[in-house]
């Protein structure tokens, strides 16, 4: 017998999750069909949106090969039934309070630091970079863990080091852009481009880094096709971009300067949306979504 969801303690609601406590040790993240864009969530939800990023995460700890927060599999029986396939079981870690962004590719916040500044979190990069260039090399963009409702903001490695000591502060600036490495080499092989993520590690018993959170899911990262990558422009988004096109296009009649609530998203692109969160999900595992476990 699965234990019912509210036999647990409710700890928190982010944008997309809610946390829950099964003992001191253990947390439950349960990820919801929320979406959002332009800083909104939108409604309706898309379905299964939850159980494909759940799936994605779990994909991407499996080949991953470094330590992270796991604590039981996607039928663990400590998720309750109406939870499987969107919950991951986890060790509760003390997490370090840096987001750890690794960028192959500029755009987004670090486009707009590099025009202002010509570097990325202190980071120098070369002239004339464009819109979506490619970046010599990846590069750590860390930023600070904004309380619910604000911005992250970027900052420099100095201050992470300032924060967390030299020793921390390296080994997340190493792990980091070896894990992206890792990501953006295998989703490369399969023509996508993981333009760059989000880490969060918490810290195991002796100190170590432990990867935690949800991992290179299209929440926590910018995808981009490869056959359509054209640098000067910005990329379309690999899951988001029906939703955006409609929010800003003609039909939506939606007053984004004036940034209202979003009006519900028509049927057609909710279900477009979900087929995209699917593609992206087999293109990237190689694996059939209608294998991933659902609600028992
Ligand atoms: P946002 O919606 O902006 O991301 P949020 O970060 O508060 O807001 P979630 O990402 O849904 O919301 O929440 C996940 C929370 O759980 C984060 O605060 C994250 O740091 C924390 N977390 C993830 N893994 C672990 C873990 N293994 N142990 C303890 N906390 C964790
Ligand atoms: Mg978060």
């Amino acid at each position: 017998m699965r234990p019912a969801l509210d036999t647990y303690t409710h700890l928190a609601s982010g944008k997309v999750r809610e946390i829950y406590e099964i003992d001191s040790d253990t947390l439950l993240l349960v990820a919801s069909d929320r979406i959002s864009a332009y800083d909104h969530i939108l409604t309706p939800a898309i379905p299964d949106k939850g159980r494909i990023l759940t799936a994605m995460s779990f994909f991407w700890f499996d080949v991953l090969g470094v330590a992270n927060h796991l604590a039981g599999g996607p039928t663990d029986e400590r998720i309750p039934a109406e939870a499987v396939g969107r919950a991951m079981v986890v060790r509760r870690l003390p997490m370090v309070q840096v987001e750890c962004v690794a960028r192959g590719y500029l755009t987004g916040s670090g486009l707009i630091d590099y025009r202002a500044t010509g570097a990325v979190c202190g980071v120098r990069l070369p002239e004339g970079l464009v819109e979506a260039s490619r970046l010599p090399e990846p590069i750590f963009t860390p930023a600070t863990k904004a309380a619910q409702g604000d911005h992250d903001e970027n900052i420099s490695f100095e201050r992470v080091v300032e924060q967390e000591g030299t020793d921390l502060a390296e080994r997340l600036r190493t792990a980091t852009l070896d894990i992206y490495g890792r990501g953006a080499s295998l989703a490369a092989d399969r023509g996508i481009i993981l333009a760059d993520t989000k880490f969060e590690f918490g810290l195991g018993d002796d100190g170590e880094l432990v990867l935690a959170d949800e991992v290179l899911t299209p929440d926590s990262s910018r995808y981009w096709e490869a056959a359509t990558y054209r640098p000067g422009e910005v990329q379309p988004s690999f899951d988001k971009q029906i939703v955006r096109n409609w929010l800003t296009g003609p039909d939506s009649g939606w007053d984004r300067v004036a940034d209202a609530p979003p009006p519900a998203l028509p049927e057609y692109v909710v279900s477009r949306t979900r087929a995209r969160y699917i593609e992206a999900y087999e293109w990237i595992s190689q694996k059939s979504f209608a294998d991933w476990p659902d609600h028992e």
